[in-house]
């Protein structure tokens, strides 16, 4: 497996830097390069015990591994979901004693397995699932490869790689299923405008004579300033989870209208997924209901789909550091999904956005 042992989502690190040794050049504090293994060792919270029952609850510190943490649906789905949909940004995080955390991570997440997210697919009629690599492991890939092999045909992957990676590893995350790299300008701040667009064109050059695509997680400054290099790329650029931009500032918020006009364009995608985390208004997130419709109108056939379960704590909490364990958001996927037929009532709409577009993107 020494194949997917590398580490950072930023690919214009200068060789020779080690794991550890990259850790730094995020300027990270050192306190944050800690490794720890008491991730799982604080008390449980009633919600859990509840979920988890008494049973669990009391067996001793693997207790936080037999609990079901992340949310399945509560609501059921309340439309005709076409054969083939796909949820296209899911992540998985693994039991730690089998794949261990990234000792540079911002966060730690409780475990969500592949059993889950087959139980999470059922109860939502949808087929198809695209793993997101997690920054919390780096640029290890293995926790995301496993599932991926569980999951089989249905499954495809994003990765977070470095230059280190040589292309017959890049060709190994190809055989399972992977179709793409994530860019993420978010977790340790948007950078100069200068390190965006050369860790961009680093990434194109990288990808080049491969078939698959460049996701970025950013807000819209970042799209603002990639807009020239996406209309030049030679491969698909997605924006997650609506490029980052606030629901509550609408679509004349400054940048919403370079994302329309790139997804317009066709040369790129935008992700609506992840509603709570652009707005604030739970349960149903209505007030991100106008940009998700301007960005379907702007062109449907560049629209995805996702969940982002299980749904992750990233955000920084007083007190809380990055080796304690953040619980996962109780977010009920199925009253989001519902969205989707208010977003876009057309039938056929919805299936462009659920079946084909990921069918194309992803090579189903
Ligand atoms: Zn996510």
């Amino acid at each position: 497996m020494n194949l997917l042992i590398c580490a950072d989502a930023l690919i214009d690190r200068p060789a020779g830097v080690g794991r550890e040794r990259q850790a730094k050049s995020y300027g990270l504090p050192m306190m944050l390069m800690e490794t720890s293994s008491s991730g799982f060792s604080r008390k449980l919270t009633r919600r859990e015990l509840l979920i988890g029952g008494l049973a669990a609850a009391l067996s001793g510190p693997g207790a936080m591994r037999a609990l079901a943490s992340a949310a399945q649906p509560a609501t059921p789905v309340s439309f005709g979901v076409p054969r083939d949909a796909c949820d296209c940004h899911t992540h998985v995080f693994c039991d730690p004693r089998r794949f261990p955390f990234w000792s540079g991570r911002t966060y730690t997440p409780e475990t969500a397995t592949v059993n889950e997210t087959r139980a999470l697919h059922r109860a939502l009629h949808v087929d198809r699932i695209v793993l997101v690599s997690s920054l919390v492991y780096g640029t290890d890939n293995s926790c995301m490869v496993d599932a991926l092999r569980q999951l089989g045909h249905r499954a495809r992957g994003i990765a977070l790689i470095d230059d280190h990676l040589s292309d017959t590893e890049l060709d190994a995350l190809a055989h399972v299923g992977v179709r793409g790299i994530r860019l993420n300008f978010v977790d340790f701040g948007v950078p100069d405008k200068v390190i965006i667009r050369q860790r961009f064109q680093a990434a194109v050059k990288r990808l080049s004579r491969r078939d698959w695509h460049i996701q970025i997680y950013s807000g819209l400054s970042v799209v603002e300033v990639l807009q020239d290099d996406v209309m030049a790329a030679p491969l698909p650029i997605v924006f997650d989870h609506f490029a980052g931009a606030r629901a509550s500032l609408g679509t004349s918020q400054p940048g919403f209208d370079v994302l329309v006009k790139l997804i317009r364009s066709g040369k790129a995608y935008a992700k609506v997924s992840g509603a709570y985390r652009v707005s604030d208004r739970a349960p149903e997130y209505s007030d991100v209901t106008p940009l998700a419709q301007a960005l379907i109108a702007a062109n449907p056939q560049r629209i995805l789909w996702g969940t982002d379960w299980p749904h992750p704590d990233s955000s920084r909490v007083p007190g809380r550091r990055p080796i304690d364990t953040a619980p996962l958001l109780q977010i009920d996927d199925g009253l989001l999904f519902n969205q989707l037929r208010v977003w876009a009532p057309n039938e056929d709409v919805r299936k462009t956005i659920l079946v084909e577009n990921p069918a194309r993107l992803y090579g189903f």
